[in-house]
């Protein structure tokens, strides 16, 4: 299967000394859905930034990204944008037009496709988000919610062929967070979801990688690692509690 992703070897400093990424290596394949999980500082949100070429700064000094198969240097940095779609944690750090329609076009309006384009473009994205019909909405009146479902179809309006989400079901009711996964489930793209939402990471990532302090501390099947009661509370998490009945598709070891 081909790589989407390969990381050799990336550490990152932030300005003020902070090591934020120490010597992380790992490869994802085409269609895999893989959880990045780790305690709060480990590392997760500065390891996304570096998948779409938001740090480091001074593009091209780095070459341990690739993503499918491209380095990323300041000569295809756009190309690696259209192909690598970061959803923020914060909603209101991505959403910026008044309306959702404007919101979702603005991607696509980049890339300099016809006004026809765009808008079945807008259209798909908003029904593959949940959102059909809410584009004349004013996107500071969405809820939490549907403010995430507004993000998304921004990034899946430019159809890129991995999907990188920050802490996706954070803050988000029941129903919300049940919605959310239903949605990402039917996308095709690589995914590679940061979060603590462990029963999110049983239903819909194959592979989990655990960060801590930089580092990836273990890397394996969802199952086999969630389940590591040991390894989790050695960094910070914890053994999920719908590990602990039996779940249809997760089995023990799977
Ligand atoms: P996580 O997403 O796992 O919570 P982060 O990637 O946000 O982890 O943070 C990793 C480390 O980098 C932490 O020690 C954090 O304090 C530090 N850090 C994050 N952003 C910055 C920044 N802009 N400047 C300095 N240090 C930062």
């Amino acid at each position: 299967m081909n790589t989407a992703i390969q990381i050799a070897d990336l550490s990152y400093r932030y300005h003020d000394g902070t090591e934020a990424l120490r010597g992380l290596s790992f490869n994802v394949a085409q269609g895999e859905c893989v959880a990045l999980l780790g305690p709060n500082g480990s590392g997760k949100s500065t390891l996304l930034l570096h998948l779409n070429g938001l740090l480091p700064e001074k593009l091209g000094l780095n070459g341990a990204v690739r993503i499918l198969g491209q380095p990323i240097t300041p000569d295809n940095i756009d190309t690696i944008r259209r192909q690598v779609g970061l959803v923020f944690q914060d909603p209101d750090d991505q959403l910026f037009c008044p309306s959702v329609e404007e919101d979702v076009a603005f991607g696509p309006q980049q890339l300099g496709l016809s006004d026809a384009e765009v808008s079945a473009r807008v259209q798909k994205a908003l029904a593959q988000a949940g959102l059909a019909g809410f584009g004349h909405r004013a996107t500071h009146h969405l809820s939490h919610g549907e403010k995430r479902r507004a993000c998304l179809a921004g990034v899946l309006a430019c159809e890129p062929a991995v999907l990188v989400l920050d802490e996706p079901t954070s803050d988000l009711d029941p129903r919300g967070r049940r919605e959310f996964k239903a949605l990402l489930r039917q996308i095709p793209a690589t995914k590679v979801i940061a979060t603590h939402d462990l029963e999110l990471v049983v239903e819909l990532c194959s592979r989990a990688i655990v960060l801590d302090r930089g580092a990836v501390v273990a890397d394996g099947p969802v199952a086999k690692l969630l389940n590591d009661e040991e390894l989790m509370l050695a960094h910070g998490l914890e053994r999920p509690h719908i590990l602990r009945h039996r779940h249809p598709h997760v089995e023990e070891g799977g």
